[in-house]
């Protein structure tokens, strides 16, 4: 695939504002110059979230239902143009292209099932202690929702934030990460046929350093919608408090997988084998650390090894099939070199991997399996977010629920168990936001996505998610 260059701009008050090239943006895969991008200054952010200041108020006097329309034109749109949407996905961000299309994909699922919510936003009627009054709970839009966005699911994330928050009523300013904004590029092309009012979707670009924290720090944002690392979330979360401005953090997790003596061993493999080799191990909620009872430790390390060992990587839009991308950039790269270096150092043993490729040019990492780690080894404590397991072995379930529990980070987990006992002790004992129970490590549009701990607060997906962006009011009204 040859990387063409992209023209490049703002979307701001329903207008594309181009801008002197600031940063390169490249393919991870061949590190080869995808384009160039302007940086949203002060003066740009100020003028976006003015123009969704300005178009909030209308749209929220819309009907829910009414507000849907846009949402269910950009679903229609984002499955017209699946496979062009998907190559964008694929080239700046690296991953497979089957998954770049399921990510196109959900993302035209997402705008319709947020637009079904249209006949659905609901508030309460309160019983009162007052002879004669009534009182009345009613769920209103937050205002104008600032949303700031990562690389791993560059197109998906967009949608995410963008259609809860129009269809409950809100104006957004979107700043899409400096590593992928193509993705966000193409929806706002979309975003602006889908009829929509102009400034009620903004699109600033720059890096999280000065257009990120000019967008978080405005004093006309009523909330940040956040989904990034922990140490960004806690800098955005420091600076949304000097206007006591509402987070919305969906951050970094340290997912551990229990697997039980009775368990499938094979799927267990399998299905812990793709979720590494799923986006490169680059997804928020992939496991990162696997504890296996001592009966079947051999036979799942043993099979593991093995199966991590056939990961193919390289190219995706290259001549030859691979199983698995690369790394999105240097930085993660050395990263991942360095906490391996570390753990080796202390003692534990690679047992598939362990090593940094070239591949004619890009950010490869092989899909790695550790043993013998332990717990002051940057591995088992630190985000990886990259094609890396760790093994240990467990006496019985309360050693593995107390092991995973020991963690930093609280967004998911994951248990391989055929007895319901054990399933139902996991899932109270465990202290995440998410549990995935003999199965991979994807969450559902209609579920309810959330971290506890270093993982994040508050959530995102379904009816709950949808709620994060109203705020309640309540009216009591004597007769
Ligand atoms: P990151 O935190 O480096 O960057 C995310 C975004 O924040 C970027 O747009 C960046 O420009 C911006 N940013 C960084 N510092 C900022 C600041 N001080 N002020 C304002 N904006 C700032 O994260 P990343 O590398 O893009 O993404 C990977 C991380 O995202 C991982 O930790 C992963 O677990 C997490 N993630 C979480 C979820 C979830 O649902 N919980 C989903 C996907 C990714």
């Amino acid at each position: 695939m040859t990387e063409q260059s992209h023209a490049f701009a703002h979307f701001v008050a329903g207008r594309f504002v181009e801008g002197a090239d600031a940063f390169e943006v490249l393919n991870p895969a061949t590190e080869r110059v995808i384009g160039a991008v302007p940086e949203a200054d002060h003066a740009l952010v100020d003028e976006a979230v003015a123009a969704a200041k300005a178009a909030q108020v209308a749209w929220a006097r819309q009907p829910a239902n009414t507000r849907a329309a846009p949402l269910r034109a950009m679903a229609k749109a984002v499955r017209e143009q699946l496979p062009r949407l998907a190559r964008i996905v694929a080239e700046e961000q690296g991953k497979l292209l089957p998954l770049a299309e399921m990510e196109v994909f959900v993302a035209a699922e997402y705008l319709d099932y947020m637009a079904e919510w249209g006949r659905r936003i609901e508030g309460e009627i309160i019983s009162s202690d007052r002879p004669g009054e009534h009182m009345f709970l009613f769920r209103k839009p937050m205002g104008v929702v600032g949303a700031i966005l990562p690389w791993n699911f560059p197109f998906f994330m967009v949608v995410r934030k963008v259609a809860p928050a129009l269809i409950t009523g809100n104006a957004i300013v979107v700043k899409p990460s400096e590593e992928t904004p193509y993705s966000a590029h193409a929806f706002a092309e979309i975003a602006a046929a889908s009829g929509l009012a102009d400034g009620l979707f903004n699109l600033v670009n720059g890096r999280g350093r000065s257009t990120g924290e000019a967008l978080v720090g405005h004093r006309d944002i009523d909330m940040i919608s956040f989904t990034g690392s922990s140490v960004a979330g806690s800098a955005i979360m420091a600076r949304a408090s000097q206007n006591l401005t509402k987070v919305n953090l969906e951050l970094g997790g340290k997912a551990p997988a229990i697997v039980l003596n009775d368990a499938n061993v094979d799927l267990a493999v399998g299905v812990l084998k793709a979720s590494k080799a799923l986006n490169s191990g680059q997804a928020c909620n992939c496991a990162e650390r696997i504890y296996v009872q001592s009966g079947v430790a051999d036979e799942f390390q043993e099979k593991l090894a093995a199966a991590m060992g056939t990961i193919t990587f390289g190219d995706p839009l290259g001549e030859a099939p691979v199983d698995m991308g690369p790394l999105i950039n240097r930085a993660a790269v050395d990263r991942i070199s360095d906490l391996i270096e570390d753990a080796r150092i202390k003692g534990a043993q690679v047992l598939a991997g362990g090593v940094a490729e070239e591949r004619g040019g890009g950010f490869h990492y092989q899909a790695t399996m550790l043993a013998n780690t332990t717990d002051d080894m940057g591995v088992m404590t630190r985000e990886l977010f990259g094609p890396v397991l760790m093994v240990n072995t467990i006496a019985d379930l309360d050693e593995g629920i107390a092991r995973a529990n020991d963690s930093e980070y609280g967004l998911t987990s994951s248990i391989f168990t055929n007895d319901l006992n054990a399933t139902m002790k996991a899932i109270s004992e465990l202290r995440f936001g998410e549990t995935y129970v003999n199965r991979e490590n994807f969450e559902a549009i209609q579920g309810f996505h959330a971290g506890v701990r270093k993982s994040g607060i508050g959530g995102t997906d379904g009816k709950h998610g949808l709620y994060e962006y109203t705020h309640t009011h309540v009216a009591y009204i004597q007769s």
